[in-house]
């Protein structure tokens, strides 16, 4: 069946055309006519370029205007758009772009001849050179088939190799959907956007954007003083971060708070530890936390603000219309979560094996750990595939990393288990410090939060925990 809707840019540049669509830190500003006329021309010139309808092309670039352009040009062809995350190496970029099939690469710079040539593509153009193509004369699309796919985004490759993961404009939709259903919607809202849209958060952002008809405040990068600036003073209504971002704005904010302009601060990405939280709830900064993931275009799991104060720690309940279950739970009630929904992944693109193991009527098994506390609220444990039995107990390394984050002198700690004859496997930690501590001393401030059989057998200081280019902590080459 083919579900349609009117092409959303074309539609939010009908209803509101002088709205502001995008703020960019520089003071450059879109509203939605002009972003779509942009896009609509950018589409021409990709046509004339040889790109139509279901191709694969690749977008290797960081956030400007033009990228925004790119992405949505490519849903006036009904090609589908790779979103490659600049940090990776040729290497891994060229895997994605075989695994997804991808027959053009797009990129925001020029590369030389010997720089194009690395990738494995049929064509390397940069957004200049499509921009001195002429238009063709084609039909843009001006409706949306809810079904289609519009993007693919790999996910970051914490456990293993990423897959990429097809978002129809469907999904899109929902992820947008839901959260306006939970987060509510204001006509002064402005959402900054300090993360990267070649991830799902972003782009993510960059739909509700001109689903909503509100503007996006987007930084090139993450950069915590114009983040701060931008909240104190630019009206910013709800900003995305991960954790490390609120480290770093709380530190910033000292002893101040936020203006009420800030209504919401959507926390997601990855663990946060609860001293964190705390710190930001007696700030009275409005942090949500929320889990999801590539595969579900977004959050899927939100704290909504009348919950936020009582439930720390919490990611919430699953947004309208997405539905959770646990799966399995132990005897501390921990299992797999479980989650469905329209803003749901349909599946990995070439992965058959993958997507019969992960998808099964529409419940997505996540891979990740988690329990219900007795109203209904989800509590992210860990991930499976990082749980560690010693002595026939679970032991989660989150837990852990997140005690001993709380120690002043502590600046990073990755924690993962290592084979034991008597215990199985037990914890160790790795530290990367932020002042002269001992292990003495962290042993001491560990006993006073965690169990015996919690505590790290072994703590080694290193100068930096491996990352992956999502910068997530992949825990499986600490045991190197
Ligand atoms: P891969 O699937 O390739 O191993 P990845 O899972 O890190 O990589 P992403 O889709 O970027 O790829 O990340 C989603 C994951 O991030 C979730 O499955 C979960 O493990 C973690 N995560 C997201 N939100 C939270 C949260 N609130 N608390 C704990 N973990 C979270
Ligand atoms: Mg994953």
């Amino acid at each position: 069946m083919t579900e349609t809707i009117p092409h959303w840019l074309t539609k939010q540049a009908d209803i509101n055309p002088d709205g502001v669509a995008v703020e960019m830190d520089n003071g450059d500003v879109l509203t939605f006519n002009e972003l779509k006329a942009n896009s609509q021309r950018f589409a021409r010139k990709l046509a004339k370029a040889g790109i139509s309808n279901g191709m694969h092309v690749g977008i290797l670039s960081t956030n400007n205007l033009r990228m925004i352009t790119v992405i949505h040009a490519l849903s006036y062809l009904e090609a589908v758009g790779v979103l490659l995350n600049t940090r990776l190496t040729t290497k891994e970029v060229n895997y994605q772009l075989q695994d997804a099939e991808v027959t053009h690469l797009l990129t925001a710079s020029q590369l030389n001849e010997e720089e194009q040539a690395a990738f494995n593509v049929r064509e390397v153009l940069s957004f200049s050179e499509v921009e001195a193509y002429e238009e063709k004369d084609v039909e843009v699309i001006s409706e949306l088939d809810l079904n289609a796919t519009f993007t693919i985004i790999y996910t970051s490759g914490t456990t293993g190799f990423p897959k990429g993961v097809m978002h129809t404009y469907g999904n899109h939709w929902w992820s947008a959907i839901g959260s306006a259903l939970n987060l509510g919607l204001d006509k002064q809202d402005k959402w900054l956007i300090p993360l990267p849209l070649f991830h799902v958060s972003g782009l993510s952002t960059l739909i509700k954007s001109v689903i909503y008809g509100m503007p996006i405040y987007l930084l090139e990068k993450f950069d915590e003083k114009i983040v701060h600036e931008a909240i104190m003073t630019k009206g910013i209504s709800i900003v995305s971060v991960v954790t490390v971002m609120v480290q770093r704005l709380m530190n910033l904010l000292g002893e101040n708070s936020y203006p009420k302009t800030l209504r919401c601060m959507l926390l997601g990405g990855g663990p946060a530890p609860k001293p964190l939280l705390e710190k930001a709830k007696d700030r009275q900064v409005p942090v949500f936390q929320s889990y999801g993931m590539t595969e579900t275009a977004s959050q899927i799991v939100t704290l909504s603000p009348k919950d936020a104060l009582e439930k720390v720690g919490s990611a919430g309940k699953a947004l309208f219309p997405a539905q959770l279950k646990i799966v399995e739970p132990d005897e501390m009630n921990v299992g797999e979560i479980q989650v469905k929904g329209p803003m749901v992944t349909k599946g990995y693109y070439n992965h058959k094996s993958a997507n019969e193991t992960s998808i099964k009527d529409g419940w997505l098994a996540t891979g990740d750990l988690g329990y219900l506390d007795d109203e209904g609220f989800l509590y992210v444990v860990d991930r499976r595939k990082d749980l560690i039995i010693s002595g026939g107990e679970n032991i989660y390394p989150s837990e852990i990393e997140s005690v001993l984050s709380a120690m002043e002198q502590v600046k990073e700690v990755g924690v993962t288990g290592k084979e034991d004859v008597r215990w199985g496997t037990v914890p160790v930690a790795f530290i990367v410090k932020s002042r002269e501590v001992s292990i003495e001393e962290i042993l001491a401030f560990a006993e006073k939060h965690l169990a015996k059989y919690k505590l790290p057998k072994e703590i080694h200081f290193v100068d930096a925990l491996p990352r992956n280019a999502a910068n997530k902590l992949v825990r499986n080459k600490l045991r190197n």
